[in-house]
């Protein structure tokens, strides 16, 4: 099948690539000029595991190409995926000016049928407002050409977005023409091994479970740190708490990790856009409110915890910081929890010495000229001379750590743990105090 895909981010390049890779002729178009020369030069401007070789392949055997180009890109698939980036307008609402750029560019050069899918999380109602914006554009240019607009919304994660594609709980699409099920289903074939996997459903459907599933997730992780926070209160220990409820297959162990709040891409901005649908039918969606407070209040925890550890001031000290991204294996840091604790604690005069495995070059870009940041080498470093530890983020290179040799590096004896990646009683052994989320020190 011959596809393009509108926008290389996260999910357009992986889409692209991973739809290339089973046989797929794909164009990937971006305006982002930079990005594409990048591109076509064999290099991956975001990290992700296994992509970077499965790009490279894709491109040597010929099956997979980029653009900057409209007319050639429009011109190319018969399936052209939306996949650009739906950043959260001022009133949290979803931006939907690059999706209804594609659509209108899709409108502008399109010569013959074609079927417009929208990979983007977009608000209820988008694939009408992608319909109207092709039909208006056609209607400018005197042309009546068919094309059919469909909802197959994204549910891979930042850091296995190649695995969660490929292997997927599901693939959603919702579409009532069986001209695009067929097509949709000559796509995806190579991916479906068991035909409950390819679910068809109402197009609004479809856009509301993308929102629903992340609202849903949201949901876990915000319960978890009301109750962890909680649990720090009555003196119990929340990893004992998980491990009783996640027993339960109701519940399950899955995103009921307490810790220092969700960031990223996507959490933050679609819990937002999804209260604010709401909003604009006139529903006040409670729960969804919280768990927006509750997230927002846990990101500043890790300070919190600071300041009561050095009695409220910490003018002058140094914080060492293990972890930039807003979770394991990606390099972003959009909404990370990193971010809301450098800011408070340059606020409060204190200085950074930060590392992360893969964030660096991302941190750089946001913080760099910060004269209070101190980028450096290794976790090591980090803490050499440090007056605490502080960790936002739980790489697997932080798991194992002697605490001995960690004491010796900090100036006072003081870790901050954001991810509860240790057992308290083997941390405070070695003359550490340890702070983590839920686990009995309310501090
Ligand atoms: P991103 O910001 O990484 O990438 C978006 C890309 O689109 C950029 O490269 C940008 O230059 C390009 N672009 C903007 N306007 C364009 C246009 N008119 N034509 C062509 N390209 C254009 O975004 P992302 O993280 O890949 O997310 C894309 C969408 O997928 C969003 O709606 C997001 O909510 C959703 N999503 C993201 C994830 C994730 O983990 N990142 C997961 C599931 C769904």
């Amino acid at each position: 099948m011959k596809i393009t895909i509108f926008g290389t981010g996260y999910v357009g390049l992986v889409t692209g690539t991973c739809l290339a890779d089973v046989g797929h002729e794909v164009l990937c178009m971006d305006v982002d000029a930079e990005k594409i020369a990048r591109l076509e030069a064999g290099e991956i401007p975001i990290y992700e595991p296994g992509l970077e070789d499965m790009v490279k392949a894709n491109v040597g055997e010929g099956r997979l190409r980029f653009t900057t180009d409209p007319a050639t890109a429009v011109a190319f698939g018969t399936l052209q995926f939306i996949a650009v980036g739906t950043p959260p307008d001022e009133d949290g609402s979803a931006d939907l000016q690059y999706v209804l750029a594609v659509a209108e560019t899709i409108g502008r050069h399109m010569t013959d049928e074609k079927v417009v899918v929208d990979k983007s999380t977009v608000p209820v109602g988008t694939a009408d407002r992608v319909r109207e914006t092709i039909t208006g554009v056609l209607a400018e240019r005197g042309q009546n050409l068919d094309f059919e607009v469909c909802s197959n919304p994204e549910f891979l994660k930042e850091g296995a977005a190649i695995e969660d594609f490929t292997h997927g709980a599901r693939i959603i699409v919702g579409t009532d023409s069986e001209r695009v099920k067929a097509l949709m289903r000559e796509c995806y074939a190579p991916y479906i091994r068991l035909q409950e996997k390819l679910m068809f459903m109402d197009v609004r459907a479809a856009e509301l479970t993308k929102y629903a599933a992340n609202a849903m997730l949201a949901t876990k992780i915000s319960f978890m740190n009301e109750i962890a926070n909680l649990a720090e209160r009555l003196g119990a220990d929340i990893e004992q708490v998980r491990r009783g409820i996640g027993s339960d297959p109701r519940i399950g162990y899955q995103f009921i990790y307490p810790g220092c709040g969700y960031g990223g891409s996507c959490f933050p901005k679609d819990v937002q856009a999804l209260a604010r649908t709401a909003g604009d039918v006139g529903y006040q969606a409670e729960l969804l409110g919280a768990v927006e407070a509750v997230n927002q209040r846990q990101k500043g925890t890790l300070f919190s915890k600071l300041v009561r550890a050095f009695d409220g001031d910490l003018e002058g000290r140094t914080i060492g910081l293990w972890g930039l991204a807003f979770k394991p294996n990606t390099d972003d840091m959009r909404d990370a929890p990193s971010r809301t604790l450098m800011e408070a604690l340059w606020a409060a005069g204190a200085r950074v010495k930060a590392y992360d495995p893969e964030a660096m070059g991302e941190c750089r870009r946001l913080y760099g000229d910060h004269k209070e940041l101190e980028l450096v080498e290794d976790r090591a470093e980090a803490v050499q001379g440090a007056d605490a530890l502080v960790i936002c983020t739980e790489w697997k290179a932080f798991r194992s750590v002697d605490f001995a040799w960690l004491k010796a590096q900090l100036a006072m004896p003081v870790i901050v743990d954001g991810r509860n990646l240790f057992e308290p009683e083997a941390v405070k052994a070695h003359g550490l105090m340890y702070y983590a989320v839920g686990r009995g020190d309310s501090l």
